[in-house]
């Protein structure tokens, strides 16, 4: 099996700054010969109610408590995803019998959860404890603070992306520190992914490049 990720989601259903995070995590995995498959990333209210039918109307064993009329589930506000491995954890020269190792699903769980990457892991729960899900921790442990603030889904969606707007020769990107430009003059109406806002910046996500613009300049 060749040594890369297998990415089985449509990452521009994750918030923008999930996505960022997940680049990272893969990166860093790549690093130490750790391979992830991505296999849930957003779920849609009809996805979250056939995994809720499971164990319960349908066969199988029970995987959520969330039904998909609650909007409890952090995948439903699109920011978490699971993961599965696609490496040979035990050495045994075999990767399929390693897809949920727990040794192995420990490993990428601590890079998930250093500085470098800055994830949640759902296997630090205590019930029910939920090794295969990682997410942004910016809400909480449940969505119920975004329900609170958006309502809906699509409410929240719409914070993912700005567009620049009243400036006379565009809008730059700058590096963390503020003393290079990454990207040079974006013109009004460009529309940016938005990871945060922070104190008058923005981290912000264009073609690829992650910087940071003036946040009075963005709507
Ligand atoms: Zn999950």
């Amino acid at each position: 099996m060749k040594k890369e990720h297998d990415i089985r989601i449509d990452r521009t259903k994750l918030h923008p700054w999930l996505n960022y995070k997940l680049t990272l995590l893969l990166k860093q995995c790549a690093k130490k010969g750790i391979y992830l498959i991505i296999t849930q990333g957003f779920r849609s209210k009809a996805e979250q109610d056939a995994l809720y039918a499971q164990g319960r109307t349908k066969k199988g064993k029970i995987v959520t408590n969330a039904k998909g009329s609650d909007y409890s589930s952090q995948h439903q506000w699109g920011i978490a995803f699971d993961i599965a491995l696609k490496y040979d954890v035990d050495g045994d020269g075999r990767i399929t019998d390693d897809t949920y190792n727990n040794k192995g699903i420990k490993k990428v769980a601590k890079i998930a959860k250093s500085k470098k990457v800055g994830l949640a892991w759902g296997g630090d729960w205590v019930s029910p404890v939920d090794t295969p899900h990682f997410y942004l921790d910016k809400w909480g442990d449940t969505p119920s603070k975004l329900k609170k603030k958006y309502g809906v889904f699509n409410n929240f969606k719409k914070t993912w992306t700005k567009e620049v707007f009243g400036t006379k020769k565009g809008l730059n990107i700058w590096n963390k520190t503020r003393t290079k430009v990454l990207k040079k003059k974006l013109p009004n109406k460009t529309k940016v992914n938005v990871m945060y806002i922070g104190k008058g910046y923005a981290k912000v996500e264009y073609n690829g490049v992650v910087g940071y613009m003036k946040a009075k300049y963005l709507l």
